[in-house]
């Protein structure tokens, strides 16, 4: 019997944006990808030899590659309630949305998953988190429902086990419909962990641990999933420094800022990342930038809560490793990585100047960045010989582009560019716009009556 012949892709004549660590770039040349890892990058046509031996030649001309953006912090089953809430801030949104959430199940939840990711995909999304933590005891396997959404599209998947069990009895902020006990969550993300976290470099698969935020989880919670992952080397995250009034929440309750607080229970290091991180002190900063603690940045789910600019520029210029995150879909209804660079570039911009951003800056947050951040910086987010084939191939001579003459510019400041092709280890999951796996039209069916039946449940 034959081993399989791993299957060959050449791209050739395309603009490339490696993001390597020199930064490196070619405005015309070739990548080739045998199986699952990219065995050449370099300037110019691809060597005419591996015509007779590629399954697969495409011809990249008018085209921009970079590596698969990388979305670092979301929650896949508000997909189904975009829309509500519009002009709350975080806790007045979370407060009118924790009643519809409290009627998700299974089956509401993978439809919503999977139009998320199948639209994530079309922006070019190759590796995304999602952040899980509402778990109704009546909706069976909901973060078995994410993870079946993402095996559909194809995409490479890091949920999180998260949690919540800090109810309104207790002085947290989410109703006691909506949150677990201590003991029930601990052992539910253990579980988690040991039934599909793959820590292997070829990883479609791996399971974080998720406290959902200081204002709805106890300190125990916290420090005994801090354990749990450190003992399975599964990373760490939890929302952080998002709004002023997290702040007043936690002087009041801990007698600590944000920062603080998670310091004191152990939750700083190179295995932790934090979304939003809008308010953070200076010594939060160096101290994040010290241990190696990661941070996803969301500008738009942060101007739509009116919630604040995350310092970015500081952070990086601190060396805090910071990725680019989409927040879930009701605070921010895109649900669109390729409109987070064009944002995350604009508001870096309106706190700090012009020249306190660069569109390069922001494509290496959004790849390097968010591979660094999610612990997998060694095989993906960067076209390099040897890493992982994930690869967005972007046509930039329509009219999104065809009269800039640089295409990181087109992608980072302009409108949205068509996306051609997207690989995920080697396999297309994007062709010409459209999902290989699922017909983005049936996800939307799908989706909009799994909406429909959470609107009703809350009697909305
Ligand atoms: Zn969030």
């Amino acid at each position: 019997m034959c081993a399989a012949v791993p299957s060959i892709t050449v791209i050739s004549g395309c603009a490339i944006a490696t993001v390597d660590p020199d930064g490196t770039e070619y405005s015309a040349g070739h990548i080739v990808v045998e199986g699952s890892r990219i065995v050449e990058v370099g300037p110019g046509a691809a060597d005419p030899s591996w015509r007779d031996r590629a399954d697969r030649w495409v011809d990249g001309k008018g085209m921009l590659a970079t590596p698969g953006l990388v979305n670092t912090h979301h929650h896949l089953y508000q997909w189904i309630t975009r829309g509500y809430a519009q002009d709350g801030t975080l806790f007045e949104w979370l407060t009118s949305l924790y009643p519809v959430w409290a009627g998700i199940d299974e089956e509401t939840v993978e439809a919503s998953a999977s139009a998320n990711l199948g639209w994530m995909a079309l922006s070019g999304t190759t590796l995304t988190t999602d952040h899980h933590y509402v778990f109704p005891r009546a909706g069976g396997d909901v973060l078995g429902a994410t993870i079946n959404g993402a095996r559909k599209i194809g995409l490479r998947f890091h949920p999180t086990r998260g949690s919540m069990d800090l109810g309104t009895d207790s002085g947290g902020l989410p109703p006691q419909s909506v949150v677990e006990t201590t003991d029930v969550a601990l052992a539910a993300t253990e579980a988690a962990i040991a039934r599909w976290h793959d820590p292997s470099p070829e990883s479609m698969l791996q399971i974080a641990v998720a406290p959902c935020s200081s204002f709805s989880v106890t300190r125990e919670l916290m420090t005994g999933a801090a354990e749990i992952a450190r003992a399975h080397g599964a990373r760490m995250h939890t929302h952080l420094c998002e709004t002023l009034d997290e702040e007043a929440f936690c002087l009041e309750k801990y007698g600590r800022k944000p920062g603080e607080y998670v310091e004191d229970l152990g939750w700083l290091g190179p295995d932790v990342w934090f979304a939003h991180v809008v308010w953070p002190t200076t010594q939060d900063v160096a101290r994040f930038a010290a241990t190696g603690t990661a941070v996803a940045h969301c500008p738009t789910s942060n101007g739509r809560l009116g919630s604040g600019i995350a310092p970015i520029a500081d952070m990086l210029a601190a060396g805090v490793p910071v990725g680019i995150g989409v927040d879930g879909s009701a605070s921010n209804e895109s649900g669109r990585m390729d409109d987070e660079l064009h944002q995350a570039l604009l508001v870096a911009r309106l706190r700090s100047g012009s020249t306190s951003m660069s569109a390069r800056q922001v494509l290496a947050m959004a790849t390097m960045g968010g591979a660094r951040v999610l612990g997998r910086q060694h095989d993906l987010g960067s076209l390099e010989v040897g890493k992982l084939a994930d690869i967005a191939l972007w046509r930039v001579d329509g009219v999104s582009g065809i009269d800039i003459t640089d295409p990181v510019c087109t992608l980072v400041f302009g409108t949205r560019s068509p996306l051609e092709l997207l690989l995920v280890g080697g396999s297309p999951i994007v062709e010409h716009e459209q999902l290989v796996h699922a017909d983005i039209t049936d996800l939307a069916r799908r989706s909009g009556a799994a909406s429909a039946t959470l609107r009703q449940r809350a009697g909305r």
